[in-house]
């Protein structure tokens, strides 16, 4: 009986105890080791608000950055002492901060930061500072920002021990591996475009260099080499993600097939890009009252990007557009983790506020399959193209021959004379058959066709012994080397013989005339032409089946005229 009126007492002792604890000065009533949100002006100090419980929430959904001031606060009763205490929360623009400790017996120390007082991770997107260290133990911790730009400098901050060297190292030493994947198409895509002068490989280009610049500053690696201010990291973010975004955008619109987007999805396309550099704009330097909603404006953005991708994939897709289903592939789930941040800020779906991870892997996943595609529309291309070079030179061909006889023609030597010229071809000899219209009267025009048949074997075309029919009976001949002159005499000789034997029924010889120029520089092709016709006239004058020789001499010695060599 006396033991449990003991008991009584004590129990209603604990009870007052427990009464004027809680209306102790530093906020014992915040849930033991909670965090807890909570906002006001420029003008709220923590030590006002401790104690209104109601404007705290200890929910992450409920945190906001529509005050001005933004505080978080960090109960530790419970929690292990921590040697040497940081804040660490994601990067964040904002005007100031304050990190305050409060003891269990009531010591409060105070720091004041700007934002280049922060100390940036190297392993990724977030900042650091030093919390103050008290004689006694902590109570509780809180931080408080001004004018921040991003939840998230809230919903992501902890109090922890200073990271260990071995931890950061090895997240970093993944992340170099990813950027140094990402430098491989980057070398690639100039190769490709040296090949081939497409402009979608050099839009891959960039969107690859910018995407790298993207990695490299959201996951904290630049900080490692170099020592930004928190706004240049900002806008490095922002921009290089924007130009990311515009240049893989135009890398989709000049990839794809033509005819397999409307005019319309291109149009979008193209202006993807400065509606998201608009956006990270706005989320940069907008002012109160636009600021607290700027973050989310930002990733709302996102939304209409996400919609058109997918209206011009789905619609090139429907139009078998082959370049496209490596891009549908490579933008999943690039895709896939920009709809779930979406969904998780308008609170459908709960996830971690960055998916920083899945973003590095989604962007080298893009960035491999988007090259593989490349590769593939390069060689669709480069295939099409030797095909339609081929085509062309089997009708330029057929152009420069003679039907009859597969001879060239004289278009199809004379457009190349200069170049002939130049490599050598330094004799012309201009034949044509003596007599040949009675062949055609006495043994008819097939015959005929025969006879000139058998003299384009007789002419013996080789590389240094150009044949060409000019026309009719006539053809031509264009030397290369010293003994030009002398292998054209030969073959005019042999044309008789070589007509005879091709032709068993022939009731004569067939005999041939020629008049030949071997010029010792370079000469238009009209006027060795007209040389050779004055010189065969004068051999079909002089009695036919003969040759009239002239070495047309450079112009100085021309004054002493032109040698003329009669071959017989
Ligand atoms: P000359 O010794 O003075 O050169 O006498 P020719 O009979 O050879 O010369 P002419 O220019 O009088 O006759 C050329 C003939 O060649 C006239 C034409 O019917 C014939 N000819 C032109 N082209 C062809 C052809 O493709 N096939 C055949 N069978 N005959 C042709
Ligand atoms: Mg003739
Ligand atoms: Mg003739």
């Amino acid at each position: 009986m006396i033991r449990s009126r003991w008991k009584l007492l004590l129990s209603l002792l604990l009870l007052a105890w427990a009464g004027l604890a809680s209306a102790a000065p530093v906020g014992h009533e915040f849930p033991i080791g909670s965090t807890c949100f909570a906002s006001g002006t420029l003008q709220t100090s923590y030590r006002e608000i401790a104690q209104d419980r109601s404007r705290w929430t200890c929910q992450p959904g409920g945190a906001s950055i529509v005050g001005q001031r933004s505080f978080v606060r960090f109960d530790m009763h419970g929690r292990k002492a921590i040697e040497n205490p940081v804040l660490t929360t994601r990067l964040t623009l904002f005007s100031a901060m304050r990190v305050t400790a409060i003891g269990t017996s009531g010591e409060i120390r105070s720091l004041a930061f700007g934002r280049d007082d922060m100390a940036f991770a190297t392993d990724d997107w977030l900042m650091r500072v030093a919390l103050p260290r008290l004689s006694q133990p902590v109570a509780s911790y809180v931080a408080e920002f001004d004018l921040p730009r991003h939840v998230g400098v809230l919903t992501a901050a902890s109090v922890g021990p200073a990271p260990r060297a071995m931890d950061v190292g090895r997240s970093e030493l993944v992340i170099a591996w990813l950027c140094g994947l990402l430098c491989v198409p980057l070398v690639l895509n100039f190769a490709f475009f040296r090949v081939l002068r497409q402009r979608f490989v050099l839009w891959h280009a960039a969107a690859v260099l910018f995407m790298l610049i993207q990695t490299v500053v959201s996951s904290g690696l630049i900080n490692r080499f170099v020592s930004l201010s928190m706004m240049e990291l900002s806008v490095l973010s922002a921009g290089s993600w924007g130009m990311a975004i515009t240049t893989a955008s135009l890398f989709i619109s000049d990839l794809i097939e033509p005819g397999k987007l409307d005019r319309i999805q291109v149009t979008m396309l193209r202006w993807l890009g400065p509606w998201v550099i608009a956006w990270s704009y706005i989320y940069l330097f907008a002012a109160d009252p636009i600021r607290p909603l700027s973050a989310q404006g930002y990733l709302a953005s996102y939304v209409p990007v996400i919609l058109v991708f997918a209206w011009a994939f789905m619609t090139a897709a429907s139009r078998g557009s082959r370049a496209i289903l490596f891009q549908i592939v490579a933008w999943a789930p690039m895709m896939l983790t920009g709809a779930l941040r979406i969904l998780s800020a308008l609170g459908l779906f709960e996830v971690p506020i960055e998916l920083m991870l899945e973003q590095h892997i989604s962007i080298g996943f893009e960035v491999v399959v988007t090259s593989i595609g490349v590769a593939d529309r390069f060689m669709a291309i480069k295939r099409q193209r030797d095909h339609a070079l081929a085509h062309t030179k089997i009708l330029e061909g057929l152009a420069a021959r003679d039907p009859l006889t597969g001879l060239y023609n004289r278009r199809g030597i004379e457009e190349r004379f200069d170049d002939l010229t130049e490599e050598g071809f330094a004799t012309m000899a201009l034949l044509d058959l003596d007599h040949f219209k009675v062949i055609n009267d006495t043994m008819g025009h097939a015959t005929g066709d025969a006879v000139l048949q058998a003299v384009a074997v007789a002419l013996g075309a080789d590389e240094d012994t150009l044949a060409v029919r000019i026309g009719g009976e006539e053809f031509l001949l264009l030397l290369r080397g010293k003994d030009g002159p002398e292998r054209a005499e030969r073959r005019r000789k042999s044309i008789p013989a070589r007509i005879a034997a091709e032709i068993p029924g022939l009731d004569r010889l067939v005999t041939a005339s020629m008049g030949m120029v071997t010029c010792t520089s370079p000469v238009r092709f009209s006027e060795l032409y007209s040389r050779c016709d004055h010189l065969l006239y004068e051999a079909k004058a002089a009695g036919r089946n003969r040759t009239e020789r002239e070495v047309l001499t450079p112009q100085p010695l021309r004054e002493t005229g032109a040698t003329v060599v009669n071959l017989r």
